[in-house]
C-alpha cells in the first residue's frame, strides 16, 4: 500500500467525467486500498479516484460507522429531506463551505467483489456520498458552496466539530 498524492482545485483532472469499472484487476484493488490509507492519513472521511489522479469511478468513505464502504460505478437512486452544513474536500485544502444536500439517499454500487449494493447513508454518510459521487462527474462541492468559501481555523489539535474534509 501506498499513500498518493491528492490533486487539487485547479487540476483539470479533476474537473473530468471518471469511467466505469469493468472488471476488478490486481491494480484496481491495489487503487482502493491506496485509496483509504491516502484519506486517513489526510484525516478525511471520503475520497474519490480523480482525486489520485485515477478517471475511473470509484469511491471509498469512513465516516466512522464502523464501516470501510468501497463504491464502484456508484449511482444514487434516491434522495430524501435536506441538510444545510460546512463541507470541505481534501482537494480544496483549508477551506470550508456551507452546502445543502439531502438528508438522506441511497446509493446503488459495485463493492470491491463487483458485487451489486445498495446503501443507504443519512447525515454525514449522505452529505460523504453526494460530496464523492459528484467528484466522479467531475463537480467540486465549490460549485454549489452558499455565500463565500471560508478559511479553516488552523488549531492545535484537531477539533472533532471542524469541517470535514472528503
Ligand atoms: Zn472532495
Amino acid at each position: 500500500m501506498a499513500i498518493r498524492k491528492i490533486r487539487t482545485i485547479g487540476d483539470e483532472i479533476l474537473r473530468k467525467e471518471c469511467k466505469p469499472v469493468k472488471i476488478m484487476t490486481p491494480r484496481t484493488k491495489e487503487l482502493i486500498e491506496d485509496m483509504f490509507e491516502t484519506m486517513y492519513a489526510a484525516n478525511g472521511v471520503g475520497l474519490a479516484a480523480p482525486q489520485v489522479g485515477i478517471l475511473k469511478q470509484i469511491v471509498v468513505i469512513d465516516v466512522e460507522d464502523g464501516n470501510q464502504y468501497v463504491l464502484i460505478n456508484p449511482e444514487i437512486v434516491e434522495e430524501e429531506g435536506s441538510q444545510t452544513g460546512y463541507e470541505g474536500c481534501l482537494s480544496v485544502p483549508g477551506k470550508t463551505g456551507i452546502v445543502t444536500r439531502p438528508a438522506k439517499v441511497t446509493v446503488r454500487a459495485l463493492n470491491m467483489e463487483m458485487e451489486e449494493i445498495q446503501v443507504t447513508g443519512e447525515d454525514l454518510l449522505a452529505r460523504a456520498i453526494c460530496h464523492e459521487c459528484a467528484h466522479l462527474h467531475g463537480e467540486l462541492y465549490v460549485d454549489r458552496v452558499e455565500g463565500e468559501l471560508e478559511d479553516v481555523e488552523m488549531e492545535e489539535e484537531i477539533d472533532p466539530a471542524e469541517p470535514i474534509e472528503q
